[in-house]
């Protein structure tokens, strides 16, 4: 039996090619994996009547811990994404997106080392809304004014935004406890705690309350709009910064502009026992097929599943076999190379080819 069985999940549009380049690093640290793969998505609609069947869910909560390239949302057609519904069915409620900057990445800036943890199933991304002239929204409408908010246009869409304490606490403890294992000094609340006082008031009391039980890590918040400002002004400044879902989707995108774009975002969906590992890029359709995608990404997303699943010394190898390629510079794609047309630019699986040769 090997180490460790980890469900993988290829993906669809760039996913199978950077989802296969991943694997194959990830195998050439010498970690003994099985992998449990399977498909999910609009393509395995037709044959299991829907896209995140019950057998794919089986495997992720046996193995605890599964990797996944991405998946594509049809816009506008009332399909709702697979990958908020997965996040939901296994509550990861913590999104972990650290943006590094790799000496030899173009960027505007250089030094950046920063980590998003976004609250995954809150906010204004619950799924609780209201379309403009339905019947149970005028109702809303005259409940809300009734109870005493003020008047809201009759022709209005409403969304909810939940924050408990509940889901505030466990992603605060969850933040600290990942900023003390991998060796962060301090934690920023980010909030509209000034202006929505009793969904981003809540969020920064209850975070002030959490942070008293973790007294080694330095605490403290910053107001959303003064963060965005800060972000690109003193990015240094900043180390693990902790989100309500919308701020965080915002913000992490922000972040990996800083440090060289979506092909060396990681990500890591956390719940109390599960994790999910996945690349902040989309499936990114026109390159489908290509062997054109920066798998790094991924890969970068395999690091931290390796530091997860207690390979840390792996993770740790993994992740300097990447750094020397991109420092290298020969091995990389269009993406990263200073003109998008640049012919030495190298494809999905070269890139492969070069982190395994840098891990030997
Ligand atoms: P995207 O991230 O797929 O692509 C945006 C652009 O970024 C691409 O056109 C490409 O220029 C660049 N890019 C992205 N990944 C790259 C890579 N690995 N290497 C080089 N360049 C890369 O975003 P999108 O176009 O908004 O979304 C496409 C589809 O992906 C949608 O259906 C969306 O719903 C889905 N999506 C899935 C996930 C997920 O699975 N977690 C996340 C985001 C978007």
């Amino acid at each position: 039996m090997a180490a460790h069985t980890i469900t993988l999940i290829p993906g669809d549009g760039v996913g199978p090619e950077v989802s296969d380049a991943a694997r194959r690093v990830i195998d050439a640290t010498g970690v003994d994996i099985e992998w449990e793969v399977h498909d999910a998505g609009l393509d395995v609609i037709d044959r299991y009547g829907e896209p995140m069947p019950p057998h794919v869910l089986d495997s992720i909560r046996k193995n605890k811990v599964a990797i996944k390239g991405p998946l594509t949302t049809p816009v506008g057609k009332g399909i709702r994404s697979v990958n908020v519904a997965l996040r939901r069915e296994l509550d990861l409620y913590a999104l972990v997106r650290p943006c590094k900057w790799y000496p030899g990445v173009r960027s505007r800036y250089d030094d950046v080392d920063l980590v998003i943890v976004r609250e995954n199933t809150e906010d204004l991304y619950a799924g609780i809304e209201f379309a403009e002239g339905e019947p149970p929204t005028h109702e809303l409408i005259a409940d809300i004014e009734r109870l005493g908010g003020r008047a809201i246009r009759k022709d209005s869409g409403i969304s909810i935004k939940p924050i408990s304490i509940t889901g505030t606490q466990r992603v605060f403890r969850f933040a600290f406890t990942w900023a003390i294992d991998n060796g962060r000094r301090k934690v920023t609340a980010v909030h509209k705690a000034n202006i929505m006082k009793h969904t981003d008031g809540l969020w920064l009391r209850v975070a002030e309350q959490v942070a008293r039980e973790f007294p080694q890590v330095e605490f403290e918040d910053r107001i959303v709009d003064n963060m965005a400002m800060q972000l690109v002004q003193k990015p240094e400044l900043y180390d693990v910064m902790v989100m309500p879902n919308l701020y965080g989707d915002i913000l992490s995108d922000l972040c990996a502009g800083l440090v060289g774009g979506l092909g060396l975002a990681p990500g890591a969906n956390t719940g109390d026992d599960i994790a999910v590992f996945e690349a902040t890029h989309g499936s990114a359709p026109k390159y489908a097929g290509q062997n054109k995608a920066n798998p790094m990404a991924m890969m970068l997303s395999g690091v931290l599943m390796l530091r997860h699943i207690g390979e840390r010394e792996a993770g740790d190898r993994l992740e300097a076999a990447i750094a020397s390629v991109i420092a290298d510079g020969r091995s990389v794609t269009y993406d990263m190379k200073p003109q998008r047309d640049d012919p030495t630019a190298v494809g999905t699986s070269q890139v492969a080819d070069a982190v395994i040769a840098a891990l030997r």
